[in-house]
């Protein structure tokens, strides 16, 4: 599952995801584990080959979100050290996508992702399955992949609902600062040389303008039964 910043491809995949008792794995969380790691060891987040070096070496674990009751979706360490919410910084949002713009950064983390999924799509009951969300799946990660979909929505809408999300965390940004930051990064996402955020050819689009995230999963859910993944 692709699409644009804010796109709702967190809440969808996830619910997605447990409905159909799959994997859960959001492949942003890797590119901004490398964007903190960068701006916390004084790396420029410019500077390719010292990001590329970094995306290959760091340790990122993800791990199930435990007990915390803090509304994580997982649990991310970095070299053994919590950071999930540090993911969700400013400064992260800021430089994330001039980050992901290296090759040699995705290079690394496009073959951890493709290994995970290759490994959790056996079809045995043990890993039936995985919903893989991101920018290049359908295109770079896992072209096979029986059912891609590509989740957009009006920018204002997905701003809005980043607004909220922020909001119930006790953050106070204006609707006007995200919507401006969402799409200075779908700009840079959609335009870089390597995988930029595309669909998939044969990906199947759903806006996702004005519906609620159960009528989403449930539209998904009918895709995944007709493609029998
Ligand atoms: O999905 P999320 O907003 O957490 O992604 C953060 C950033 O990571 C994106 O803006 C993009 O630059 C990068 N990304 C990517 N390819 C992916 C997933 C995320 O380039 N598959």
């Amino acid at each position: 599952m692709d699409g644009p910043a804010a796109s709702g491809k967190s809440t969808i995949g996830l619910a997605l995801a447990q409905r159909l008792g799959y994997l859960f794995f959001d492949t942003g969380i890797m590119y901004r584990a490398v964007t903190w790691a960068a701006v916390a060891r004084g790396i420029d987040v410019r500077d390719a080959a010292g990001a590329g070096a970094l995306a290959k070496t760091l340790d990122i674990d993800i791990l199930p979100p435990g007990n915390a009751t803090d509304g994580r979706h997982s649990t991310v360490l970095v070299d053994g050290v919590d950071v999930t919410w540090e993911l969700r910084s400013s400064a992260v949002e800021q430089h994330v996508s001039a980050v992901s713009a290296h090759a040699d950064v995705r290079a690394a983390l496009t073959q951890q992702q493709r290994q995970i999924g290759l490994r959790n799509s056996a079809g045995s009951a043990e890993r039936p399955g995985i919903v893989m969300v991101g920018r290049d799946i359908g295109t770079a990660v896992l072209p096979e992949a029986p059912l891609k979909i590509y989740l957009d929505a009006s920018p204002m809408e997905r701003a809005r609902r980043r607004h909220a999300e922020l909001a119930a965390r006790g953050r106070d940004v204006s609707i006007e600062h995200i919507h401006a930051d969402i799409l200075a990064r779908d700009a840079y996402d959609s335009s870089r040389a390597v995988a930029p955020l595309r669909p998939a050819a044969d990906a199947i689009h759903i806006d996702t303008t004005g519906l609620s995230p159960e009528a989403v999963v449930a539209r998904i859910l009918t895709l995944v039964y007709a493609a029998g993944t």
